[in-house]
């Protein structure tokens, strides 16, 4: 019998319940399959949790979270709360958690399935058997560095400092080199250390971490060459690891390969196996209450948190076999159909998921 695993289940707002209703799910029934055990709570968060308690991160969820093996977050915001203060928006409780939970990376795969390449704007071919991930330090860099602006003889001017110290970038490192250990072993750090003092020290630390992992290929690759490889050839692509703005850019720009918003799953992962998981997808407002989102990206957020936090590779990937089957068998919600008038809701669509997960 497998030892209990905690879950905190955010709902959120907007589809976010929907989605992760599915998901649930699905957890279920990887119980029955694998004799797992799985210990939930569920939590407020967000524009809900602003409505009923006044603030968008109540204590309550974040014990909740604090206390699980990990975390399963649906999305958050809405037009409702957009013209708030600060304090008083979903978002500033999206930044509020990944900060008390000490979260410093982010991932985010991006898998092509077979029968969705058309619905990319690359070709077929050069899609073909793309199937990487992007590790995107989260807590440094530019974005935190000091800014400020100063009066010169040319006018004002602008200053961002981007800073990173040795330890910020081992223990995204080491991730990385894991994560890829458990994948097809290969690792492309991605800098600019042609230009960049914090590069140069990214690079350093990056080959002096390399020989604990022999097992793993390693690549640096300059920021600006890496935007066209992914382009031109992302299947060769297996785990790319970065710094906090070019993984911003480029997690984007791989996520754009796979064509659909609704079938992107993502993590952010602290020190240990404890781990935040959701969809890269908000709350869609626009097509809340219809029954009409799709569940996979949440779905593989499941999957995802099976091989990251829990190490549950078997399940992780029979449910990744399940949605693929699903898909092979032409099934699709309305964002991710060529005729609309054939597609299924979000409830169909977790049903058939969940039936097709095999041991
Ligand atoms: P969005 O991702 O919610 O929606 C963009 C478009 O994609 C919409 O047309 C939507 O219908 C569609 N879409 C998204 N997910 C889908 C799914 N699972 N199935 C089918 N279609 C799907 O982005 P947005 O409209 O820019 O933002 C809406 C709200 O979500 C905003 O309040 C924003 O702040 C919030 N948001 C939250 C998160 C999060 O919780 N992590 C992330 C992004 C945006």
């Amino acid at each position: 019998m497998a030892e209990t695993k905690k879950i905190a289940i955010i709902p959120g707002d907007g589809i976010g319940p929907e989605v992760i209703a599915e998901a649930v799910k699905v957890l279920k029934k990887t119980e029955e399959l694998f004799g797992y055990k799985f210990e939930t709570e569920t939590g407020l968060f967000g524009g809900i949790a602003i409505d009923e308690t006044g603030t968008p991160l109540p204590q309550d969820t974040l014990e909740k979270c604090q206390r699980a093996d990990a975390v399963l977050l649906g999305a958050v915001g809405g037009p409702k709360w957009d013209n708030n203060p600060k304090e008083l928006r979903p978002e500033t409780g999206l930044l509020g958690i990944r900060k008390a939970l000490g979260l410093f990376s982010n991932i985010r795969p991006a898998v092509i399935f077979d029968c969705l390449k058309e619905a990319s704007t690359l070709k077929p071919e050069v899609l073909e058997g793309t199937d990487l991930i992007v590790v995107r330090e989260l807590t440094g860099g530019i974005y935190f560095g000091e800014k400020f602006r100063r009066e010169t003889d040319n006018g004002q001017e602008a200053v961002d400092t981007c800073v990173y110290n040795v330890k910020e970038v081992e223990r995204i490192v080491h991730q990385a080199f894991q994560i890829a250990r458990n994948r097809r072993k290969k690792l492309c750090s991605v800098d600019k250390a042609n230009v960049l003092e914090t590069s140069r020290l990214w690079r350093e630390t990056v080959n002096k971490i390399a020989p604990e992992y022999p097992d793993v290929e390693l690549e640096h690759v300059l920021v600006d060459n890496c935007a066209m490889q992914l382009l031109r050839r992302p299947s060769s692509f297996d785990v790319i690891v970065t710094e906090n703005m070019f993984g911003d850019i480029l997690s984007d720009e791989a996520a754009m390969l796979t064509g659909s918003i609704g079938m992107l799953s993502s993590a952010s992962l602290g020190e240990g196996s404890f781990g935040l998981y959701e969809p890269v997808h908000g709350s869609a407002p626009d097509i809340a209450g219809q029954g009409i989102a799709n569940p996979i990206a949440t779905i593989l957020s499941v999957a995802l948190m099976f091989k990251l936090s829990f190490g549950y590779h078997e399940a992780g990937d029979a449910i990744e076999k399940a949605v693929k089957s699903v898909l092979d068998a032409g099934h699709r919600t309305g964002d991710i159909a060529v005729d609309k008038s054939k597609a299924i809701g979000t409830t169909a669509m977790g049903d058939l998921i969940v039936a097709a997960i095999h041991k």
